[in-house]
């Protein structure tokens, strides 16, 4: 089984596929987390990369695409998709991937919330550049301030959760990932949570579960 979690950045898909990792052995396949791996490393595709993701903007197609279809040659299953596909373009590409490796997609999770909320969850995000587990400043403190519960590390904020950059982020969401709604709404699997920041995440994480049966 494999798992698409969709949401503008901010929804909670990340702490929502922690879970997942934690609870039922999914594996978390985040294209973010992979290319700022590369950035850390200091790699050519993490320089070509950060050229995109400082500035808030989608890193092309191109070079995603090629980032995901080289992970699926080792992993295709029990994968969760977190902040991929982000444009229809690679949504398509996504199909005729999971086909090559015998594989496809079970589930699209699409957790729905609002703009405001997603704002105030950024603008206090600050993450483990270690585990990637990510607090939140006045909403999920970590026991100790500014450093990480699982590991001791000291907690950075991303450098494109600034408001500049969240303004650009959330604008392309809008106009790119939006779409990717309507694509899949009328697939097999589609699993719609309303309002889920009205929602305790425990109850987000049941609902999420529940659909995986
Ligand atoms: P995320 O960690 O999912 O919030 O992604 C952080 C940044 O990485 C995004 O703002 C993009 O610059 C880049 N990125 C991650 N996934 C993709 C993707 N599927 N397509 C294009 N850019 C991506």
């Amino acid at each position: 089984m494999n798992i698409m979690l969709l949401g503008a950045p901010g929804s909670g898909k990340g702490t929502q596929a922690e879970k997942l990792v934690a609870r039922l052995g999914y594996i978390q396949f985040s294209t973010g987390d992979l290319m700022r791996k590369q950035i850390t490393d200091q790699t050519s595709l993490g320089l070509e990369c950060a050229k995109y993701m400082n500035e808030g903007k989608l890193v092309p197609d191109k070079i995603v695409n090629a980032i995901v279809k080289d992970y699926l040659k080792s992993n295709s299953n029990k994968l969760i998709f977190d902040g991929f596909p982000r444009t229809l373009e690679q949504a398509l590409e996504l199909e005729k991937m999971l086909a090559e490796v015998d594989s496809k997609m079970d589930r699209v999770i699409y957790i729905d919330v609002a703009k405001e909320i997603i704002l105030k969850r950024i603008s206090g995000r600050i993450i483990c550049p270690i585990c990637k587990v990510s607090y939140h400043i006045e909403t999920r403190k970590p026991l100790v301030e500014g450093i990480c519960d699982n590991d001791g590390a000291a907690l950075v904020r991303r450098p494109d959760d600034s408001p500049e950059k969240v303004a650009v982020r959330l604008k392309t969401y809008e106009a790119d990932t939006k779409p990717l709604i309507d694509f899949y709404s009328n697939k097999p699997g589609f699993i719609h949570i309303e309002e889920a920041a009205e929602l305790d995440g425990e109850i987000v994480y049941n609902m999420i579960e529940e659909a995986l049966i």
